[in-house]
């Protein structure tokens, strides 16, 4: 990298102790300031669905987007940038500098824990979204972070896992969405916890070549958080900053290694350059432009955003016609399942946000056919999970504002802090005030809302004592379950006491926190609040099949589940939670009008898929989940959605499933072929064809499409198809482009997708859909030749609405 003469002389003016100072975070969210050069602490934020901002509770709430898989779904890049512009507008209010996405991994096997955090199986698509993503952001000088270099592509042992991936399968599959990443400008990229190839990508060799030296990445390589342990391999690597902070392995032991030649300067040189690149970028370093002005957007105009863009990414997998159900008077509907109240908005782990609400499907329906016309009944036991209280459920009784009173204590008992937080979720990451309490009073007042057994009950790590209405109900010393500390913090483990209290009844509640620090880290969760009743489950499940006898129609919400489905750990089964096969098909008996929304970021089994009258998958859209729902199954909007992945018919069908290491390495020996690109290869066999292939989608609409005219455009091509809409509403269809080579002198995939538009056409409109068609799409990566290589001669160009649709096919010779 070439820092310019400005910059160089920054550098020049510091010491090696204040370099060395900048390269370790200066907090959790934070980088280090330096007055000598008039640079101010950076601040960072999770990411990527929302900006989370430094707390990790009610106290700062922030718009909770669609997650990735949600919007890649949408197969609409413009969809994207508009949520780009959200979460620039979003980092500025909270004044964060740069947010910690996208990521750009693959979903490899559907088995992986972070699937819906990343875009898609197929690296074009996911490189398409991620640039669209970082260009939206940066245009408004927010910086983004992709993430994570490279192959961190499930979470099994994630901290320790050196994946082994031949040269050709990194280039053409898991770096391509970086390399594209950079292309369009990214100013930061994560480096993964995993290894590659035998070197942790914290001190990789992929970090210089082809990141910086070969694609010409000009800004920051940032560890993932905790993910650097050692200081000479590190920092003599392509890895420029140590986060979090500002403890570390770098500090005084770089100082020491550069002295004693073990690190040149010239590497530490080169860091801080690129550090104040950034800084001057996102506005951090005095006598650079400052920061682009964002205005802050209207709640009414995020939801609508996050509303419409939720709908465009609801893939439609079956419809018998029942679907759209138009409200109309006396029009009855049975919705039922936890999922229906206990929505899954958002994936969780290090990309949960912390939104001021969440519209759940049965509000979203209740206010779309009227709350009279709609009947409720979760049918099964909920998931282990106690819900903290709300903001507005809770009323802190010393202040009388809503919220829950917090007071911190002193080892001698003396109160050195206190404050009001809004809800019965109270998080401390870096926290002085955690770090400093001997005990953390939190009190509050709640009100029943019905007759009944009330769950009451905490959650979290550390010693517990829970007093209502003066009276200790439980006293407990809680500790982490799992291993990793993320997970630990974040689902930490519950205790709940059981009280009668009539509808009306106010109780006072007392939990004392004695905080246990995980590795001394100021860090806690507690949660206050209740679990969901239920009673005899034989009872419950009657009821449920029962409503939906007596409906018109019956909607069935089911999915994954916190425990299931998150960051730290990938899924064993990719089956349904116990009991929702069974929930649906009861329901399917007593209503043939059987609607199934499936809420999970990643592919579940559906064994009942061709039973049902229509299925909808909502992956995890944002706080805006149960008006999207309401808006596709009315038809107000178009179910909008196509498979960014694969979803498999059944477990054993899947192509890659195997994500646990054997000896500490995880072997990619499918090579080329993950995702469509395998199920493809095996079909060609004879094998299996998956449920619902990659690409597809129903809309409430019909289609007629034009054969595809292609004209070259320099090495690549510009393909252009009319796309008419034969039915009768307006609708959205997406057009996709596939390569192929037959009789390639090379390995390749059966067929690779090469471009896609998304149009939009009223009934009976007609309009062209033009695809662009890069030569990369035409390109093998050659390892004798260390370089990209075009294969002279003709491929096959299929235009279609999904991997498996036959489509138009043309041949096409690109240069040419
Ligand atoms: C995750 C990153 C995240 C970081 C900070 C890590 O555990 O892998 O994606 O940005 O934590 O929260």
């Amino acid at each position: 990298m070439h820092a310019s003469p400005h910059l160089t002389a920054l550098v020049e003016r510091l010491t090696l102790e204040q370099k060395v100072r900048l390269l370790t975070g200066g907090s959790v969210w934070s980088l280090q300031d330096e007055p000598a050069v008039g640079l101010r602490p950076i601040v960072v934020s999770d990411g990527p669905t929302g900006v989370r901002g430094a707390a990790v509770d009610d106290r700062d709430p922030s718009a909770s987007l669609p997650s990735a898989s949600s919007a890649s779904a949408t197969w609409d890049l413009e969809q994207v940038r508009r949520l780009g512009a959200l979460i620039a507008a979003e980092a500025r209010a909270k004044n964060v500098d740069v947010v910690l996405g996208p990521t750009v991994n693959l979903h490899r096997s559907p088995r992986g824990g972070r699937h819906f955090e990343a875009f898609s199986e197929d690296p074009y698509l996911t490189g398409e979204f991620g640039a669209a993503y970082v260009g939206a952001v940066q245009a408004h000088g927010v910086a983004t972070t992709a993430k994570h270099y490279v192959a961190n592509d499930s979470e099994t042992d994630r901290f320790t896992v050196d994946v082994h991936a031949d040269e050709r399968t990194l280039r053409e599959l898991y770096l391509a969405p970086f390399e594209r990443m950079v292309g369009a400008g990214a100013w930061l990229v994560m480096s993964a916890y995993n290894g590659v190839n035998g070197a942790p990508m914290s001190a990789n060799p992929l970090l210089r070549d082809p990141l910086k030296d070969e694609w010409g990445f000009d800004g920051v390589v940032v560890s993932d958080w905790g993910a650097v342990h050692d200081t000479d391999a590190s920092a003599a690597s392509g890895q420029d900053l140590v986060m979090p902070g500002p403890q570390g392995p770098w500090g005084e032991a770089l100082v020491e290694a550069v002295k004693e030649g073990r690190v040149p300067e010239a590497a530490i040189d080169e860091k801080v350059a690129r550090l104040l690149l950034l800084a001057s970028r996102v506005g951090a370093l005095e006598g650079a432009p400052e920061a682009i002005a964002v205005q802050p957007w209207e709640d009414a105009a995020i939801a609508e955003l996050l509303r419409e863009t939720a709908a465009d990414g609801m893939v439609l997998a079956r419809n018998d016609g029942t679907l759209p159900v138009e409200p109309r008077d006396g029009l009855t509907v049975a919705v039922l399942g936890q999922h229906a109240r206990r929505a899954r908005a958002q994936g969780g782990g290090s990309a949960a946000v912390f939104p001021r609400g969440v519209v759940t499907p049965l509000d979203g329906l209740r206010r779309a056919f009227g709350d009279a016309n709609v009947t409720f009944a979760p049918g099964l036991p909920p998931a282990d999970e106690l819900h903290p209280f709300t903001r507005g459920q809770v009323t802190d009784p010393i202040t009388g504002t809503p919220g829950v009173h917090v007071r911190y204590l002193d080892q001698d008992g003396t109160v050195f802090a206190e404050d009001t937080t809004p809800s019965g979720r109270l998080a401390w990451l870096g926290d002085p005030r955690l770090a400093r309490a001997a005990r953390i009073e939190l009190t509050t007042r709640v009100t029943a809302e019905r007759d009944g057994r009330h769950d009451l009950g905490f959650a979290g790590v550390g010693g517990f004592t829970l007093d209502i209405d003066g009276e200790t109900a439980a006293a407990e010393q809680l500790s982490p379950t799992g291993e990793d500390p993320l997970t630990a913090v974040m689902n930490p483990p519950s205790v709940t006491v059981s009280r009668e209290l009539t509808r009306g009844r106010t109780v006072e509640l007392r939990l004392t926190y004695r905080p246990s620090l995980m590795g001394g880290y100021p860090f806690g969760l507690v949660l206050l609040g209740t679990e969901d009743v239920f009673g005899d489950p034989a009872e419950e499940l009657r009821r449920a099949v029962g409503a939906a006898a007596a409906a018109d129609v019956a909607v069935v919400v089911v999915g994954t589940t916190e425990a299931i489905e998150s960051e730290g750990f990938d899924r064993p089964r990719l089956t349904l939670p116990e009991g929702q096969d069974e929930l649906v098909r009861r329901v399917r008996e007593a209503n043939p009008r059987t609607v199934v929304v499936v809420n999970s970021g990643a592919p579940v089994i559906m064994p009942w898929l061709d039973e049902v009258a229509a299925v909808v998958l909502s992956w995890f859209p944002g706080q805006e989940f149960g008006d999207a729902l309401a808006d596709v199954l009315t038809g107000a909007r178009e179910p909008g959605g196509r498979l960014p992945t694969t979803w498999p018919a059944r477990e054993e069908d899947v192509p890659v499933w195997t994500v646990e290491p054997q000896d500490g390495r995880l072997a990619y020996p499918e090579g080329l072929h993950i995702g469509y690109r395998a199920w493809l290869k095996r079909e060609q066999d004879g094998g299996p064809a998956p449920a619902l292939p990659f690409g597809s989608g129903l809309g409430y609409t019909t289609w007629e499409i034009g054969e595809p005219a292609v004209t070259a455009a320099g090495d690549g091509l510009v393909v252009e198809a009319d796309v008419v809409n034969t039915g009768s509403r307006p609708g959205k269809q997406v057009l996709q482009a596939y390569l192929s080579r037959p009789g390639s002198a090379v390995e390749r995939p059966v067929a690779w997708l090469a471009g896609f538009a998304a149009v939009r056409a009223d009934a009976g409109g007609r309009v062209r859909a033009r695809l662009e068609i890069a030569p990369r799409a035409f390109q093998h990566w050659d390892v004798d030749a260390h370089a990209w290589v075009t294969e002279s001669g003709a491929f096959t160009l299929r235009v279609a609405t999904s991997v498996a649709d036959p489509g138009h096919t043309v041949t096409v010779t690109p240069g040419t």
